[in-house]
């Protein structure tokens, strides 16, 4: 589905599809550099990431994995609480492993904190962070994010895997919704 397609829902059109794309081949031609010669390890953070890593994997000209984990972060609220569920683990072994982590956004940072160090102590030879977005929060806590694809503004965005109740997780671009939509 097009922005265009739910205009009514969004207060501002952040990324177009195109824009998202050309990153996240700017993304790709980092990575096959300082991977060079080496099997990567994809690991992707549902249900948010499933676009970004759908993208980055077919982007990348590099023999890589794909696993998934998925984990819940937020209680009843919308803040983050740092209390971390697996919802779904790894199906993989990370001994030895290079291992990318793939997330939609960062935006307290709490879920992706929780996370390195969770697939840290894995054995894994090292564990980094892409994320597609991030917010000015995130600046906040001592996450070491390698990769970010665009820093966006402190507003609720949705599109390219991120959800409002499960919405909008299939539009190709990134809006900010409106607040009618809450209400
Ligand atoms: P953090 O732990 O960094 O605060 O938040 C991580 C998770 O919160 C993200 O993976 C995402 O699921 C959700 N999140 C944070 N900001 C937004 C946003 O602007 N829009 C949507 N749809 N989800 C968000
Ligand atoms: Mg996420
Ligand atoms: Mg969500």
């Amino acid at each position: 589905m097009k922005l265009d397609d739910v205009a009514d829902d969004l207060e501002e059109i952040l990324l177009t599809e195109d824009a998202i794309h050309e990153r996240i081949a700017e993304l790709s031609r980092e990575i096959e550099k300082d991977y060079a010669g080496e099997r990567l390890l994809l690991v992707g953070v549902l249900k948010g990431a499933v676009m970004v890593m759908a993208d980055l994997a077919r982007e990348l000209k590099l023999p890589i994995n794909m696993d998934w984990m998925a984990v819940s972060s937020y209680g009843s609220g919308t803040q983050s609480s740092g209390v971390v569920r697996i919802l779904k683990d790894l199906d993989s072994d990370l001994t030895g492993r290079r291992v990318l982590i793939v997330e939609d956004i960062i935006d307290s940072g709490l879920t992706l904190s929780w996370l390195l160090a969770n697939l840290q102590s894995r054995g894994a030879a090292s564990v980094d962070i892409l994320a597609l977005l991030r917010k000015p929060d995130a600046a906040k806590v001592d996450v070491p994010v390698r990769y970010v694809g665009f820093d966006i503004p402190n507003k609720f965005v949705v599109g390219y895997g991120l959800d409002y109740a499960e919405r909008y997780r299939n539009l190709r671009g990134v809006g900010v919704l409106a607040p009618h939509v809450y209400a």
